[in-house]
């Protein structure tokens, strides 16, 4: 299976009054043609700093990319790209929607004129063309009457309505990797549902490869091959859907899993009942990121940041515990019974 996104070593900071914030220490990962991978965690955890790093969407001088870190898109090295190189490649290569449609919708313009652009300038069409694309791609995303529709703007649409528009926008190049930024988060579960159908479908009708950044380990369950675990600007633990939620190694991912909602109980004030907060990352970090949270925390978890341990080829986790002295813990799941 062919990688068209290769990760290394990414390092981001933000240059702050109270000094650098280091958002995203030394993340890596690869991702395969029309694979999807969820980055998963709290709010600050560098999810959505790593997401925008890979369309180098984050503003300078503020965010900086920190130069030893790798980004290759169809062998192309993103680090290296200029700003007309980056234009084009955002819409050619890579798009991203996010949570919220309307800071990627223009309110001024109709949105069937804001597809048409886009077709026109990634895919060469004609007005005529273009607008014919634009209204195939509203049905795509099953907006009912979608040859009236094309003809509105954002604020004459319902918000779940605006996402399909957004994701017809960022599709509508046929790039090979779409990045959602908590793409559900803002509308109500079923909604959600109808929206994470829509990309599932899409996903498979256009094997277009998809990279879903959520808070909430429930959107990613029937959705995401991989999923990677984030904390504190790293990965904690990373495997196949299956390894995540069914063979967790990480008193993290446990305490995520523990608070997604159960069937019939989606009350939202359940989520993150975790105590404490994460590490200040302006501070050195010379110890496990999640170390004053965790139930499990070790002598040398407060000495030493653990270094990765393969549990199998696809699942690896950042844990003192993997470490053949410590001692074994009942998991998770023997607690839960
Ligand atoms: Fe907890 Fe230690 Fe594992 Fe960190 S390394 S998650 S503190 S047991
Ligand atoms: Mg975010």
């Amino acid at each position: 299976n062919e990688k068209i996104l290769e990760v290394e070593n990414l390092h981001v900071s933000f240059h702050t009054y109270a000094g650098e914030v280091k958002a995203v220490r030394g993340v890596d990962f690869e991702l395969k043609r029309g694979e999807t991978l969820a980055f998963v965690g709290e709010s600050g955890c560098g999810k959505s700093v790593t997401a925008k790093s890979i369309m180098r969407l984050l503003k300078p001088p503020v965010a900086e990319i920190k130069p030893e870190s790798r980004i290759i898109c169809n062998g192309r090295d993103v680090m290296k790209m200029t700003g007309k190189e980056l234009y084009a490649f955002r819409g050619d290569e890579i798009s991203m929607i996010f949570q919220d449609p309307m800071t990627s919708l223009n309110p001024t313009m109709k949105v069937g004129k804001q597809i048409m652009e886009s077709l026109m300038l990634h895919r060469n069409m004609n007005k005529k063309e273009a607008r014919e694309e634009a209204v195939r791609m509203l049905k795509m995303v099953n907006i009912p009457g979608a040859e009236k529709r094309v003809d509105n703007y954002p604020h004459e649409m319902s918000g779940g309505m605006r996402q399909r528009v957004m994701i017809a926008m960022a599709l509508a190049c046929n790039p090979k990797i779409l990045i959602a930024d908590e793409p559900t988060t803002a509308l109500d579960v079923t909604i959600q549902a109808q929206i994470m159908d829509l990309m599932r479908e899409l996903k498979e009708k256009m094997n277009t490869a998809i990279i879903l950044v959520t808070h909430d380990l429930g959107v990613v369950a029937n959705f995401a091959d991989r999923i990677q675990v984030m904390y504190a600007g790293q990965i904690l633990e990373r495997g196949t859907a299956k390894e995540i939620f069914y063979e967790s190694r990480h008193p993290y991912t446990w305490a995520l899993l523990s608070s997604v909602p159960k069937k019939g109980n989606e009350s939202k004030e359940e989520l993150y009942a975790l105590k404490g907060t994460p590490p200040d990352l302006i501070l050195p970090l010379n110890e496990c990121p999640f170390a004053s949270r965790c139930e499990y925390c070790m002598g040398i978890c407060k000495e030493q940041n653990p270094m990765e341990t393969s549990i199998t080829d696809t699942h690896k986790v950042s844990c003192w515990l993997m470490h053949p002295k410590a001692p074994k813990v009942k998991s998770f799941y023997d607690r839960e019974g």
